[in-house]
Formats: structure tokens, sequence, C-alpha cells
């Protein structure tokens, strides 16, 4: 067992097609694709581990050279600025967060002034972003919080921020990978839907997640894996149409097939400033 974090060798010989077992994970082959197809699907999700370290490696790869501009999605100046936008993303797009926080800002600028804010004047602030009464008493209780134990800074470790009000394991690892340069996994909707299609892990619970996708990285690679996976998700790999034929991961996704697979029609669910960048890795 290699220890969560730690870089995982790498040597030849990945399973090899033959080697898998048929029925193995039969109920997540798709339909309505090939034979061929659905033996390489079921031969993917047999894999050993090697072959699966290799494999996500060279998911993550092709994922680079897809999204050379993977970030995180909120906008921010500072450490507090992340951990507010964060809070303010529960059940809401980072679009509308980004549309709501230039004015936020411009207003409460340090950890103090959420501390002493105003509940009613804090709530009208954020109210776009839903939930505005739960996330108020977040950002006072955060304020308070880091005023009274930390000067009025974020501090810099996971088991320090999860103790703050409002911020949860995302949310920590979010600040901790975007603010402060510490690698972290960013499990949220997207990264859990789409690791569980790549067979990466079967795990249904974050932690359980976050700790199994980490173990086939190399620490350094945590963040930007984070941003390039929820990116794919956001721009390809949809819920309800993941968009198979135009997927820049299609030779490596034992899913392929749980969309349209026909290149024209995916073509049309793939969005985002990406979308020609992308249609063009795959020859539409
Ligand atoms: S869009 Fe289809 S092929 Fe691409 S990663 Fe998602 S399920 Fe796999």
């Amino acid at each position: 067992m290699v220890p969560y974090g730690e870089a995982v060798p790498v040597s030849p010989a990945p399973a090899a097609a033959g080697d898998a077992d048929p029925a193995a994970d039969s109920a997540a082959v798709p339909t309505g694709i090939s034979t061929a197809r659905k033996r390489k699907n079921r031969a993917i999700a047999a894999e050993t581990r090697i072959g699966l370290v290799r494999r996500a490696r060279r998911m993550n790869r092709t994922l680079a050279a897809a999204f050379p501009d993977a970030h995180c999605e909120l906008d921010f100046t500072t450490p507090l600025e992340l951990a507010v936008a964060t809070i303010l993303s529960a059940q809401c797009t980072d679009v509308r967060v980004n549309l709501t926080t230039p004015t936020l800002f411009a207003k409460y600028r340090s950890a103090n002034d959420y501390a002493q804010a105003n509940r009613v004047e804090l709530e009208e602030f954020i109210r776009p972003t839903g939930f505005y009464r739960n996330k108020t008493s977040s950002l006072i209780g955060l304020g308070q919080a880091l005023v009274e134990k930390y000067d009025g800074d974020l501090p810099h470790t996971l088991d320090e921020l999860v103790k703050l009000p409002g911020i949860g394991r995302k949310t920590a690892n979010v600040i901790l990978g975007n603010a402060f340069d510490v690698p972290g996994i960013t499990v949220d909707t997207h990264f859990g839907r789409l690791v569980r299609r790549w067979k990466w892990t079967d795990e249904e619970d974050p932690v359980k997640v976050e700790h199994a996708v980490g173990a086939l990285f190399e620490r350094k690679d945590w963040t930007m894996l984070s941003h390039r996976v929820i990116f794919e998700g956001r721009r390809v790999c949809h819920a309800r149409k993941p968009a198979c034929g135009a997927c820049v991961l299609a030779d490596d996704c034992p899913s392929f097939g749980l969309g349209p697979t026909d290149p024209a029609v995916a073509a049309k669910l793939v969005k985002g400033p990406e979308r020609d960048h992308l249609l063009n890795m795959v020859g539409l």
C-alpha cells in the first residue's frame, strides 16, 4: 500500500486487455457502444493497481494539455477573500459568487469587518448567493474566530482551517491549494462524479475519495489535478449528458458511452472558452 501523498513508482506492463475479467463491473458498462469498446471498458475497469496509476497519470497529462489554464474560478486577491468566496459558493455557481463579491470585498476588507458586521446589512450583500442567513452566520463566526485566535489571519494547516466556522474540508483544501500553495485535493460534486466514472476509486465519501485519489499522484500534483478534473466536469463530462464522442479522455475512460458517442452530437455538448481547443484535440 502506497502511503497517501507519497510518490508512486511507475513500472512497465499495465494489465493487458486479455487479462480482464469480462464480468467485472458490468453494471457500469454503458450500452449502445460496440462490443470491442465494451470489452475495452471492462479491461480498463479490471486493471492492476500499477495499471491504474499509469492510466490516472496519463489522464492527468491529457487534461493538462486540454486545460493549460485550469485554475480556481472564484475571484479573490487575499486568503480571506478566497475563504469568503468559497463559503458563498455552497449551492451557488462561481459565476454568481463572482458577481456578488466585488461590492462585498470593497466594504468588508478584514476579518474584523466580518466579526463586527451588522447582520442584516451583510445578509443583503450576499443574498444573491442563496442560503444567505446561514452564510452570514458563517462569515461573522469566521471573522470572530480569526480575530480571537489568529490575529485576523487565516491559519495555514488543514487541521486549524477545518475548525473554523463555515470551513469544511473541501473549503480548507481550496484555501490551502490556491492561497497558500499547499497541495490539496478538492472533492466537489464534479470531482467525485468523474473519478468514480474513471474508476480511480469506488468510494462515495469525499474524505475517502480524497485519500484514494491522492495515493495515485505525487503530492505536488494535487492542486492542479483538482482544477483540471473540475474543468473537465464543468465543460465536457456533464452529470446528465457527458460528451463522450468529443472527449479527450475517451481512450482511457471505462465509462465511455455513458453519453452520446456520435462526434457531431457530442461536440454540441462541449462548453466553455476552451471549446475550440478541446474539439481540435479530438480532430473535430
Ligand atoms: S465524457 Fe464520457 S468518455 Fe469523457 S470522461 Fe466523461 S464518461 Fe468518460
